[in-house]
């Protein structure tokens, strides 16, 4: 028999994909997307369980074209205003990174798609990208640069590097100043590998960027199963408290945290006014400035909205 125990249905147990402990139950059925949503009783991260039986085949061309269900948004014709983003991001990074004096800056940037932000970070040292899809990688490949060298885009993923001669001299261990993984972390079915490779690849002082939704704040708490970010690629839904103690265990020492974002409003505008084309559009621009300036707030020790960017210094 199911037990309901503090909001959670306590039999079977698997392992918490976060930190490992075995105290976890059953919290929701997501309906719309027909998968199970568990909850660990320790970190209070959530995962999906079962995990769907080929999570990588989301990834096809459909995925990238916007055909297929669940797709990333082809950020390539919008590239001007995304770099607004882009490039107050690697400022930002710039700022926290700890490198040694002389070492040139060298990006990483996991699940790049397109390779939008990898082209930006060219601008500012060597630049390479991660993506499962072979399909988004030849055709970011194909988009030419300004800069040299260009950025560099490989198939593969953090537990997967590629293996071609000419890839392992630059997947090379304490190699990295900068690896950065937007709306990528939720995509991981064992988080700890892929950021312990993340951590391997980083110099000492390097950082790892990470932008994930928190599932501490309000939003997600209030939202409840019908939260929009239950997604059926999706696997890991993070705390901030969890994901923090997971990178501390891997080793990373130090830690700043953005709420919502690691970039100001004023940068989101930016990006936010090349997808204005009527009237109407400027409502979205009230509400997302809303939500931003929400984001700010906290009640109770949790945020009041789920956008979360966390930096963690090797
Ligand atoms: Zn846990």
């Amino acid at each position: 028999m199911k037990k309901r125990n503090g909001g959670l249905i306590s039999q079977p147990k698997t392992h918490c994909p976060v930190c490992d402990s075995i105290e976890t139950g059953l919290k929701y059925r997501i309906e719309r997307h027909a998968f199970d949503v568990w909850q660990c009783n320790n970190c209070y991260s959530e995962f999906q369980y079962p995990l769907p039986p080929s999570a990588n085949s989301y990834y096809d061309e459909g995925y990238y074209t916007g055909a297929a269900a669940f797709s990333y948004q082809d950020e390539r014709k919008k590239e001007y205003y995304h770099n607004f983003v882009h490039r107050a991001r690697l400022k930002s990074i710039q700022k926290f990174c700890r490198i040694a004096n002389g070492n040139a800056a060298k990006f990483l940037d996991v699940g790049c798609a397109f390779g939008a932000f990898v082209r930006a970070a060219a601008h500012h040292g060597e630049a390479y990208g991660l993506d499962v899809s072979a399909y988004a990688v030849k055709e970011g490949n194909k988009t030419r640069s300004e800069v040299n060298p260009p950025a560099q885009l490989f198939q593969g993923d953090l537990a997967h590097l590629p293996r071609s001669t000419h890839a392992r001299k630059i997947f090379v261990p304490a190699s990295f100043t900068a690896i950065t993984l937007v709306e990528v972390a939720e995509h991981l079915a064992i988080p700890r590998t892929a950021f312990m490779a993340a951590y391997k690849l980083l110099q000492p002082g390097g950082v790892l960027v990470i932008q994930t939704a928190n599932f501490e704040g309000w939003q997600a708490v209030k939202g409840g199963a019908d939260y929009h970010y239950y997604l059926p690629g999706h696997l890991v839904y993070y705390t901030a408290s969890g994901l923090k103690r997971l990178l501390s265990d891997i080793g990373f020492r130090e830690f700043k945290e953005f709420f919502p974002v690691d970039f100001s409003l004023w940068t989101k505008w930016r990006k936010a006014w090349g997808d204005v084309r009527r009237m109407r559009d400027l409502t979205r621009l009230w509400k997302m400035s809303f939500y931003h300036l929400k984001s700010k707030f906290k009640w109770r020790g949790r945020p009041l909205t789920s956008s979360y960017v966390l930096y963690a210094r090797k």
